[in-house]
């Protein structure tokens, strides 16, 4: 289980960012990350792969476990060692490499497996085998998105964080991200899901929490959050 504990994270050590957030990923599942600009989802996300310390943020109090044991002061590639990659917003993607290659750069960690890994993710994501000697610039913003997600299943992870794979997509797009996630899913990968589409996350996560100014004020079974009307009008801006 990937947890944080009364998280509290600070920025040049005085701006406090997390109040106390408790969170937890269960094997296997897929957990939503919800909230709106600024409400600290991508600080959260810092502190499980840490990343904190680019940022000039620190865990001020609380913890980050997984499977029981403190890691919050992990290297990022530490973490992907022991089973905790990220797909960061954005993509960041290497735009002069090409497809392979990406992928190649996310199995580092375990170079014999890379032919295995690499076929695996073609599998998952048929337009990146036809693309596998493209340069990834070339690729369109769905294809990016696909490409940083295999990329980070190249590391074999049990938890995969996801921050917002439905940006800037089309609708038709976004429907097929949700199908790749429900598919990683369904291969023993949990998932954490941190989105401002709070419909495509709450459809396909078993639990969600909503994060507002860097506190957690709601924290319940995914269904109950999507049939609530109040949450639906006030948190998740849907009618
Ligand atoms: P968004 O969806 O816009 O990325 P978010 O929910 O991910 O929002 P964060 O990026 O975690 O939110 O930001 C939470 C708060 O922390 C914001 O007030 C933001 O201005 C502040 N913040 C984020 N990064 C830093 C930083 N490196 N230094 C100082 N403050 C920061």
């Amino acid at each position: 289980m990937l947890q944080v504990q009364n998280l509290e994270v600070v920025y040049d050590d005085i701006m406090l960012v997390l109040r106390g957030v408790s969170l937890s990923v269960p094997p296997g599942q897929i957990v939503a990350l919800l909230g709106g600009n600024g409400a600290g989802k991508s600080t959260l996300l810092r502190a499980l792969t840490g990343l904190l310390d680019v940022h000039h943020g620190k865990i001020a109090r609380g913890a980050v476990t997984l499977d029981g044991e403190r890691v919050g002061q992990l290297r990022p590639a530490a973490l992907v060692r022991r089973g905790v990659a990220q797909v960061m917003e954005g993509r960041r993607i290497f735009a002069e490499l090409t497809v392979e290659e990406n992928l190649r750069i996310g199995g580092y960690t375990n170079p014999r497996q890379v032919r295995t890994r690499s076929q695996r993710v073609y599998d998952l994501f048929p337009v990146l085998a036809k693309r596998r000697r493209d340069h990834a610039g070339y690729l369109s913003g769905g294809e990016q998105q696909m490409l940083a997600m295999g990329r980070a299943l190249m590391a074999d992870p049990r938890y995969l964080l996801l921050d917002e794979p439905s940006l800037g997509l089309a609708p038709r797009l976004v429907e097929q991200i949700r199908q790749l996630i429900v598919e990683i899913n369904r291969d023993g990968t949990a998932v954490l899901l941190v989105e401002q589409n709070a419909t495509m996350a709450l459809s396909i996560a078993s639990h969600g929490y909503v994060l507002e100014t860097g506190k957690v004020v709601l924290d319940k079974p995914a269904a109950q959050l999507l049939d609530d009307a109040d949450v639906r009008e006030f948190y998740l801006g849907l009618t």
